[in-house]
């Protein structure tokens, strides 16, 4: 049985190896991938102690960093389930269980899904999900944004240096973005509007996108935008369907966590990032609150006797 599993491999799910590690804590770490979200931006300019650092080669360090943990064995493997057992917690993958006293969940969080069609089959061909990697692509293209939120307008900002003509489009009757944001985006000749109350409908092409239909939920209206790209901004989905009932959650499927020690409302499992209720979804701040949960995993199992730390 291990001390701790510590499930991801973004900067929660290492950052939590390294202190573990540190600890001496018998951990083994499962994740399906090294490097988290951002392994995708061209550049992140906000990881503390770089200036700068491309999402890549922050995904490399991470993966180094975990790899470099005397003692904490690593599977890169997709946790299918989490189970409490006597004494601790069973966690299954695809190819076997594993069994430990104290969890620590980091499997952050994936991008929403609009759910039309179109939207799979253009995946890659004009549908696109992280407006940072690749607004260049769209050079002089007509694109739609959907999300009115921060994302949607940044994306849209992302968008200006490129594409010829923006479209944004919202579900609701308002932005929920910055105003500020929104503002800036207005006085671009490239941004064409915000279209409100809009609803798609269905992605349009043949080997690439053409088209997005959107229903006007006021009118009923069907119109379509000759769009070649569609950037989809509508939110994330935290990766915690896997844990079942096993800790509370919230109507978003985020756990609840106490952001003083990153406790969940099961006792032994402690949860840090963007999985969790946390409200500012960072690198940084998954890192911060996963070493949180790391201590408070040891500190719990040295008050359960079952750790042995040779200090
Ligand atoms: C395009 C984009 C750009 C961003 N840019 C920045 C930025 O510039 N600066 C910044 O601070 N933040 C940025 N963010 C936000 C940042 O990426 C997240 O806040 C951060 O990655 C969250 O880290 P995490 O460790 O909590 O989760 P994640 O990064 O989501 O990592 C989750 C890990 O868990 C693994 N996992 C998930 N489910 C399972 C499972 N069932 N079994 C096993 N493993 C699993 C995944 O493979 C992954 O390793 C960006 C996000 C996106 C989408």
């Amino acid at each position: 049985m291990y001390d701790t599993i510590i499930i991801g491999g973004g900067p929660g799910g290492v950052a939590a190896a390294v202190y573990a590690a540190r600890k001496k804590i018998k951990t083994l770490m499962i994740a399906e991938s090294f490097g988290g979200q951002s392994s995708v931006s061209a550049e992140i300019f906000n990881w503390i102690g770089m200036v700068s650092i491309p999402g890549s080669e922050l995904a490399q360090k991470l993966e180094e960093h975990a790899r470099a943990q005397e003692g904490i064995e690593i599977l890169s493997e997709r946790v299918e389930k989490a189970e409490e057992i006597e004494g601790g917690f069973r966690v299954t993958t695809g190819t076997g269980t594993y069994d430990a006293r104290t969890l620590i969940l980091a499997s952050g969080s994936r991008r929403r899904k609009m759910g039309i069609p179109g939207e799979e089959e253009f995946n890659g061909k004009g549908v696109a999900f992280c407006s940072t990697c690749d607004a260049p692509i769209f050079a002089g293209q007509k694109v739609a944004v959907v999300g009115g939120g921060n994302a949607g307008l940044e994306a849209v900002q992302d968008l200006i240096p490129y594409a010829s003509e923006i479209y944004l489009l919202e579900y609701s009757d308002s932005i929920k973005g910055d105003p500020v944001t929104f503002e800036h985006i207005q006085k671009s000749e490239k941004f064409k509007g915000a279209i409100m109350n809009a609803q798609t409908v269905k992605v349009l092409g043949d080997k690439f996108v053409k088209g997005l239909t959107y229903k006007d939920r006021v009118s009923g209206e069907e119109r379509t935008l000759d769009v070649t790209g569609v950037f989809v901004e509508i939110g994330a989905v935290p990766n915690s369907e896997f844990l079942g009932t096993l800790v509370e959650k919230n109507k978003y499927g985020e756990i609840i966590i106490d952001h003083r020690t990153a406790a969940t409302s099961k006792e032994g499992i402690w949860a840090a990032g963007d999985v969790t209720d946390e409200m500012y979804k960072q690198n940084n701040i998954s890192a911060g609150d996963a070493v949180k949960a790391a201590l408070s995993a040891y500190q719990y199992l040295l008050q359960k006797e079952k750790a042995h730390p040779n200090e």
